[in-house]
């Protein structure tokens, strides 16, 4: 068959999808982009906006089981847990805490950094493409511990990124203040994180690449999916005003909504949300911050962003219908107070973004399983904005029958079949 005849629907334009997009649109594809909002309008807007070689590890650590009483009673600064979502959480939490081992953890780490290995590249193709350079800084980004012992407890990611190439230098308190002279000294050590980059806005970002697909030829739609169909020949995507549109394939990349739109194929996904939090703060007096920092202990993310310093928190569990809460970030905020000079919080509410997350910390890139005409591109948990082009182009390579920047198998959505 002629790829160029082929035509693709696909769903969801955040950074997933808009990638996804643009690399079916250079393999000859015919792409119509769905969305309800605007591009880049959901979690892509309002994450930290690090592009990040080095998150190669998964959420559960090990050790994690060790932490689930703190973690219940509300004593942990990085994860909050609402009681209500317990009796939902048994439906991915058995086979998440079961990759809470370093053996596991490794194994996911390796099938992780195959994709994190080409992140920054295939990010800066389309940024140049896209003319979206002006928003990428190089200059990595810094994890830094307050206490030698936070520092030593954290020796196995070093371990796994030894083993993995990843780059990266040890700094001391001196080291730090010499990358980042704003910080407040209260950090014992840092790592600085090489080969990362981050950007300014990442909304921005998301929207330029879709104006370079729309740009290409590509066709963007507002509409809410209500319903998929495949009868093995065609694709069907029905939106909720009542149109239906018809393809050769339609690709799932609506982040944290893509399995309950996979429910009306018999496709069926444990995907759950990370829920994170963000605040936008004006630095006090002349204070400048480089990069993006990670407080380990803290619990906290600040990045410079064109809108503020935006602080993020770490993860929260709450039920689909629960409404946002301002736990988490308040409880990090007075750590992210003393580490960095914040003025004014220029956010009357923090925004609240779901990761879209898969048990054992990959993302599902293929096809749906037992679906002829339907893929899949999500599940990119806390490294979505950083994986969106890499993922984008491997769904489009398999899509196309073309041969694959790396081994599709391990992202297979039909491991959960
Ligand atoms: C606080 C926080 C900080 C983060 N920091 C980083 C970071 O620094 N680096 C990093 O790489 N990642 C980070 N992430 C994770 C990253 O933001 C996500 O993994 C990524 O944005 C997911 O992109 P996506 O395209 O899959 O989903 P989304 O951006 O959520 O896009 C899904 C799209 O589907 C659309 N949609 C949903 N349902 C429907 C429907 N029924 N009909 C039509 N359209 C629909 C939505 O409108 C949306 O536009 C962070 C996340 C959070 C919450």
């Amino acid at each position: 068959m002629n790829a160029a005849a082929k035509t693709a629907i696909v769903l969801g334009a955040g950074m997933v999808g808009v990638s996804a997009a643009i690399h079916l649109q250079k393999r000859g594809w015919r792409v119509t982009l769905v969305d309800r909002k605007e591009p880049g309008s959901e979690t892509s807007f309002g994450n930290a906006g690090v592009i990040s070689r080095g998150s190669i590890l998964p959420v559960a650590y090990p050790g994690l089981l060790w932490d689930i009483p703190k973690i219940l009673a509300g004593r942990s600064r990085s994860v909050r847990v609402d009681p209500k979502a317990l009796f939902g959480m048994l439906g991915w939490a058995p086979a998440f805490l079961r990759t809470a081992t370093k053996t596991e953890n490794r194994r996911i780490a390796g099938v992780l950094n195959a994709l994190l290995a080409l992140c920054l590249e295939e990010h800066e193709a389309l940024m140049k493409e896209a003319g979206a350079t002006a928003h990428l800084t190089k200059a990595g980004w810094l994890k830094l511990y307050r206490t030698e012992e936070g520092f030593a407890g954290s020796a196995f990611e070093r371990e796994v990124m030894d083993e993995l190439g990843v780059a990266y230098r040890v700094l001391d308190a001196a080291e730090i203040a010499a990358l980042e002279p704003n910080l407040q000294p209260i950090y014992a050590r840092g790592v600085h994180i090489l080969g990362t980059a981050s950007v300014d806005d990442p909304a921005a970002v998301c929207r330029a690449y879709a104006a370079l697909f729309e740009n290409r030829g590509g066709d963007f739609i507002r509409g809410e999916v209500s319903r998929l169909e495949d009868d093995g020949g065609t694709a069907r995507v029905a939106l909720n005003d009542g149109a239906i549109l018809e393809a050769d394939a339609a690709v799932v990349a609506m982040g944290p909504w893509s399995a309950e739109i996979l429910k009306s194929v018999g496709v069926a996904i444990p995907l759950f949300h990370e829920r994170g939090y963000h605040r936008h703060y004006r630095p006090a007096g002349n204070a400048v911050l480089t990069r993006p920092v990670n407080d380990a202990e803290g619990g906290f993310v600040l990045a410079p962003m064109a809108a503020g310093i935006r602080l993020t928190c770490g993860v929260e569990i709450a039920p689909e219908a629960a409404g946002p809460s301002t736990k988490l970030i308040d409880g990090v905020t007075p750590f992210a107070q003393q580490a960095f000079p914040l003025a004014d919080c220029l956010d009357e509410t923090p925004w609240l973004g779901r990761r879209p997350s898969l048990p054992d910390g990959l993302p599902a890139i293929g096809r749906a399983p037992g679906r002829n005409r339907i893929w899949t591109c999500f599940g990119h948990q806390h490294v979505g904005f950083t994986l969106g082009p890499v993922s984008g182009r491997l769904l489009a390579e398999m899509m196309s029958g073309d041969e694959t920047v790396i081994d599709p198998q391990p992202y297979n959505p039909a491991r959960f079949g």
